[in-house]
């Protein structure tokens, strides 16, 4: 069995969906792993022979359809691309509203508006654009601690923000770090996070500020 594992969703073989570099991302993670020698951290921690609950789990997906399940894995990435407005070039055909599957645009007369709380950033409506309206503005990736199935399951929990490549790989390296110095024999890494984050009473995004540095 593999002590870790990092699943990249299809986005590195060219899925239309795909937001970012899917391939790159899962490869640099793949560095990470082997730089803070994770293995090592997975069989130690597992006291023995690894069980597949004690597996450390990366997945990267493209998009929000999230095809690797980040939302399940000890770290997860989405890719992300907020579209931003050019008015001026938007001659209101529409197009994007009907790319839109979150209802996130909103055309009134010529007049299109965002509705931040409801975009995924899955940048499908900048593809549908012929006309340069929608261009992407911030952008990176989605970081997702701490998910897990198995006799307690949760969904990870998502950090704040869109990160760039190099604040994720940092986060991945405080993470196993942190399970390397205080991680308990099987506990993964959702429960030591929240753990470590109660008895320090410091929340999780500042607990991880050595990677998620604004
Ligand atoms: S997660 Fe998105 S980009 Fe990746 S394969 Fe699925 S649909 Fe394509
Ligand atoms: S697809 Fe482009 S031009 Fe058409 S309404 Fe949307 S932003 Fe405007
Ligand atoms: S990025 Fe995706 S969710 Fe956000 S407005 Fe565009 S199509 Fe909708």
């Amino acid at each position: 069995m593999e002590l870790v594992r990092v699943r990249a969703c299809r986005g590195a073989e060219g899925c239309p969906h795909a937001v970012g570099d899917v391939a790159g991302a899962a490869e640099a993670l793949r560095g990470v792993l082997v730089k803070t020698r994770a293995a090592e951290v997975v069989r130690e921690k597992a006291g023995g022979l690894p069980r597949v609950h004690d597996q450390l789990t990366i997945a990267v997906s493209g998009c929000p359809n999230a095809c690797s399940q980040p939302q399940i894995a000890d770290f997860g990435l989405i890719g992300a691309e907020v579209p931003q407005l050019h008015a001026e070039a938007c001659v209101g055909c529409g197009a994007c509203v009907e790319a839109c599957r979150e209802a996130a645009l909103e055309l009134h007369g010529s007049a299109l508006t965002l509705v931040p709380e409801r975009c995924l950033a899955c940048g499908a409506c900048i593809r549908a654009c012929d006309y340069g309206a929608l261009t992407a503005g911030e952008s990176g990736w989605r970081a997702l601690v701490g998910g897990r199935l198995g006799r307690h399951p949760r969904l990870a929990q998502e950090l704040d923000g869109y990160h760039p490549l190099e604040r994720v790989e940092a986060t991945l390296e405080t993470i196993v770090e942190l399970w390397s110095a205080v991680g308990r024999p099987h506990e993964r890494i959702g429960a030591l996070l929240e753990r470590v984050s109660e008895d320090r009473d410091v929340p999780l995004h500042e607990l991880l500020r050595g990677g998620v540095r604004s």
